[in-house]
């Protein structure tokens, strides 16, 4: 469908498929089994990933631009990582060069005292894209089956049922016309350790350093096994997880750029009709 970019690597990469990292519904998920090291898609060197990434950034650019043209679907895509998973790099460089007006970056931290107030999906569907529009959750509604279950912050059969509730929840937003699909930025226990030391040493990068990480990370165990039920219970056909491989971060970028171009261009997109008449117009 798209056209071909010359890319300086000279990879085809429109026939690559990214269909090993994607969850297939009802599988159980046991993150061992996924290598962060994986880099078998785009056998290419770090040098020749960043002109690949261009010329999937321009095709990126176009297909949003038609999404946003033709003003019908809407798309929801979700980022999910433990701590230095690489979700901020993720949205600067993959979506690099999209028109602002049609996407929103909606970031979910620690609920406000009002949101606590409410149930947990009434934030989160407030940031949902209305049409044309894609939104791109950092963090999201499955906080609450992944901090919330490992920290204890409801009672265990509070969070069960919430697996059913979110796929129904998101069963709904896909009927409704919302194409989703979801990441889970899949890095190791070492790899973890090495870019907090980096954010440590450089000044530049301290003030992403909380101490409070520390203790995420003396967790890591739980959290693997809250993201393996995640994973397990709500990849779904309209509403996939990918797991991706992002020990390199080079490579995480190539494979979600080729997730969301898969599926934008599986919507078929088109501009909308020009207004009748427009063919007779002459301006003087
Ligand atoms: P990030 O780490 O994504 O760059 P922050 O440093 O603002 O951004 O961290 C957001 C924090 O909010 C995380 O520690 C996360 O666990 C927490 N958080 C998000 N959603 C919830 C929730 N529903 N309940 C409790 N904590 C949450």
């Amino acid at each position: 469908m798209g056209k071909k970019h010359a890319n300086e690597a000279n990879v085809d990469w429109q026939s690559i498929s990214m269909k090993q990292y994607r969850v297939e519904p009802d599988t159980k998920v046991k993150l061992d089994n996924w290598d962060p090291n994986d880099k078998s898609q785009f056998d290419i060197s770090k040098d020749d990933a960043a002109p690949l990434l261009a010329a999937m950034n321009t095709r990126l650019e176009e297909l949003q631009e038609l999404l946003y043209a033709e003003g019908k679907h809407k798309v929801l895509v979700v980022l999910q990582a433990l701590d230095t998973g690489g979700k901020d790099g993720t949205i600067r460089h993959v979506f690099e060069g999209v028109n602002p007006a049609g996407v929103t970056v909606a970031p979910f931290g620690v609920p406000t005292a009002e949101e606590l107030a409410h149930d947990y999906l009434w934030r989160v569907h407030k940031r949902t894209p209305g049409r044309g529009q894609m939104v791109i959750f950092n963090r999201s509604h499955y906080e609450d089956v992944l901090v919330v279950r490992v920290e204890g912050l409801v009672p265990e059969k509070v969070w069960k049922r919430r697996y059913a509730q979110i796929n129904e929840f998101e069963q709904m937003l896909a009927e409704e016309g919302t194409t989703i699909v979801k990441f889970y930025l899949h890095i190791d226990l070492d790899e973890q350790k090495q870019r907090l030391q980096e954010r440590l040493d450089d000044p530049s990068k301290q003030w992403k350093f909380a101490i409070g990480d520390l203790a995420t990370r003396a967790k890591w165990p739980a959290y693997i096994d809250a993201y393996e039920a995640v994973l397990s219970k709500t990849s779904t056909t309209y509403a996939p997880w990918y797991v991706v491989p992002a020990n390199r971060k080079w490579y995480r970028n190539l494979v979600i750029s080729k997730v969301l171009i898969d599926t934008l261009e599986r919507l078929e997109m088109s501009y909308p009709a020009p207004e009748e008449g427009l063919d007779k117009v002459v301006i003087v």
